[in-house]
Order: structure tokens, then C-alpha cells, then sequence
């Protein structure tokens, strides 16, 4: 009769941002290469995300674009795309976000 412990959400966070984005290879071979308008937003989630070819989607949170990622991962392929945007719209809102 031992419960088994819910399994915390971070786990899964951790894991999506342990992803490929950050390989230091020297060349990094974008699927695309997508300008931020051209994305679709979630308020919810604050995630932008993009077609993928394979049928899902590439995604990259606004808390990855203001840290300076710009690499948008397809969860499903090992496709990526690299997102073009400009930093300092994102400072220029003034906003802390809490990681
Ligand atoms: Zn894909």
C-alpha cells in the first residue's frame, strides 16, 4: 500500500531543455529559419511555436528567447529551426522572468 509519488512537473521541463539545442557542434544545421511574427503564440504557455514538416511543432518558450536561445526543437523529429527576433524587444519589457 505504498503510494507511488506524483512525478514533479520540473522533471519534464528539465528534460525538454536538456535537448539539442545547445550541442556545441560546429556546424548547426537549421531545418529553417523563421522571424518571430511569422509564429504562432500561446498566452498560456507563453510558447512560440511553427509547423513542423513531420506534423508536429517546432517550440521555444519566451523565457528561452529572453535567455537568449533561438533555437526552436520539434519534440517529435530532431528537426530545429533557429528563430530570428530582436533581443532587445524582449528587455525592452521590462519584465523579470523567474526561472
Ligand atoms: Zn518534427
Amino acid at each position: 500500500m505504498v503510494a507511488n509519488e506524483p512525478s514533479p512537473t520540473f522533471l519534464h521541463i528539465s528534460r525538454r531543455r536538456a535537448g539539442r539545442s545547445k550541442e556545441p557542434r560546429g556546424m548547426t544545421s537549421f531545418y529553417d529559419e523563421v522571424e518571430i511574427e511569422d509564429m504562432d503564440y500561446d498566452e498560456d504557455t507563453e510558447t512560440y511555436s511553427y509547423p513542423c514538416p513531420c506534423g508536429d511543432r517546432f517550440q521555444i518558450t519566451k523565457a528561452d528567447l529572453a535567455s537568449g536561445d533561438e533555437v526552436a526543437t520539434c519534440p517529435s523529429c530532431s528537426l530545429i529551426i533557429r528563430v530570428i527576433y530582436d533581443p532587445e524587444a524582449f528587455e525592452c519589457e521590462g519584465e523579470t522572468i523567474d526561472l
